[in-house]
């Protein structure tokens, strides 16, 4: 019997082990063995079931201390079924709009362009039509959407690759913007990836990040129902935790908003009615999409001009011009 590798794991911020339990789904994660879990994990189980939450008590974030290791991970990722996402296309690319537009307002949009987890290429499609970015450096470990989200940025100087784990190939100090668009949660370092990312950003470079926020209205109102709560995310976090993890790897300048989503009504009634147990397969819904800044956050943070690191990196620029 296999059970989830990691046992007893410290808070991926501020590495304290001391944790109270705060939320467990009725069908905990924690003992089942790996067989158990995939059909939760795939989502083809539509009961409730993920690893106990607990709150870390030296910085506050919401964690599992027992996940999943990298090897099982991988694993499980690797034989994701693509677009298991039920809300449709228009609505996550108008969703996705909306961020770039957000970012757009705040950040001039040139120097190279990466992102982590850029799935078809929505936000990186924006970028390449109405920035004026050098080089488009796409993570993204899904390769059956490697072709759309080549398209969605043709013309334009990209290099898409499979891993997530080695961002060596961007030279650093490069990076006008980084994109990462809730990624960060389903991380086992996340504070490992920001500080990668910013060595990669130029001095004044900017980081847009959108996770959930588990502080929400709705993860309020839902409770353990809350559908963030699942087996692909070892942590969540809300202003205070996400302020905590980007300043730990370096960033200046952190700026944290409600992001907005767009919902079609129907999708968003019908889920809220599994969510509460409320049958909705008889009520006539509208497709009409919404805007709602419902339980996401978006962050903005710049790597400091100021920074030693950074001073180097524009030294090294001058030495070789
Ligand atoms: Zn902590």
């Amino acid at each position: 019997m296999t059970l989830a590798a990691l046992r007893d794991r410290d808070c991926p911020i501020c590495g304290s082990a001391d944790a109270r339990p705060e939320v467990v789904s009725t069908r905990r994660a924690d003992y089942l063995p790996l067989a158990d879990l995939t059909p939760f994990w795939f989502g083809i189980e539509k009961a409730r079931c993920f690893f106990s939450y607990h709150r870390c008590s030296g910085c506050g974030l919401l964690y599992n201390p027992i996940f999943f290791g990298e090897a099982q991970l991988g694993e499980l990722y690797a034989t994701m079924p693509p677009n298991m996402n039920s809300v449709d296309g228009d609505a996550i690319a108008a969703t996705q709009r909306g961020y770039f537009d957000a970012v757009a307002a705040a950040c001039p949009l040139d120097g190279d362009y990466l992102e982590i987890g850029p799935d078809v290429g929505h936000i990186a499609g924006e970028a390449a039509r109405r920035g004026r970015f050098d080089r488009f450096w796409l993570f993204e470990p899904n390769r059956e959407v490697h072709d759309i989200l080549s398209a969605a940025v043709s013309g334009q100087r990209a290099r898409v690759f499979a891993g997530m784990s080695n961002l060596n190939a961007v030279p650093d100090g490069s990076v006008g913007l980084a994109v990462m668009v809730h990624l960060l949660d389903h991380l086992l370092d996340p504070v490992g990836m920001l500080e990668a990312v910013h060595r990669k950003l130029r001095p004044g470079g900017t980081l847009m990040l959108v996770t959930h926020d588990e502080r929400s209205l709705l993860r309020r109102v839902l409770g353990p129902r809350w559908p963030a709560f699942c087996l692909q995310h070892p942590e969540l976090y809300n202003p205070a935790t996400i302020r905590r993890a980007v300043t730990q790897a370096g960033f200046a300048d952190v700026a944290i908003t409600r992001s907005r989503n767009v919902f079609p009504i129907d999708f968003l009634a019908r889920q809220a009615g599994a969510a509460l147990g409320v049958r909705t397969e008889w009520m006539p819904l509208p497709r009409r999409a919404i805007g709602l800044r419902l339980g996401n956050i978006m962050t903005l943070a710049r790597r400091s001009t100021d920074q030693p690191a950074a001073m180097a990196v524009a030294e090294r620029v001058e030495i070789s011009a």
